[in-house]
């Protein structure tokens, strides 16, 4: 083993000396510590997977980079909520539009209403949110709690 070694450094440079392993060793070895750093950045955000907005807590996964699984919970004992948005159907003005979020387990409680659209526009209010957080780096306050 040793002796290929030194017979490729004998090949490049026309000489060998113990410091070129050395040398070697460390380039190597930061090459892979940098790739390992750059990888863990990516991934890091993926730790924030919960959230605090408009009165309950979101929760979701990742598949690849895209958000999935996007839901809220209780944030009082932690059940799926049930989400009312009936009445965005019949009202034509917008400030009418309201969905409710009701947790069933605490007894049908209205634990938010937001006003302005039906699920789908809440979902992807939320999710721009969580985008805009992972962006900003602020979603790092939010892992830390
Ligand atoms: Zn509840």
């Amino acid at each position: 083993m040793m002796s290929y070694i030194k017979l490729f450094f004998i090949n490049i440079f026309g000489y060998y000396e113990l410091w070129m392993i050395w040398l070697s060793i460390f380039i190597i070895a930061a090459f892979i510590i940098t790739i390992v750093l750059v990888l863990n950045r990516d991934e890091e955000y993926k730790k924030f997977n919960s959230v605090f907005l408009y009165n309950v807590i979101w929760k979701w996964k990742y598949k690849k980079n895209s958000i999935i699984s996007l839901w809220c919970y209780c944030p009082e004992c932690g059940s799926e909520l049930m989400c009312d948005d009936e009445y965005c159907r019949s009202a034509i003005m917008l400030t009418n539009k309201t969905t409710f979020l009701i947790c069933q387990k605490c007894g049908e409680i209205e634990k938010s209403r937001i006003v302005g659209g039906d699920r789908n526009y809440l979902l992807r209010m939320v999710r721009l949110e969580i985008q805009k957080r992972i962006r900003n780096g602020t979603y790092k306050d939010e892992t830390k709690k």
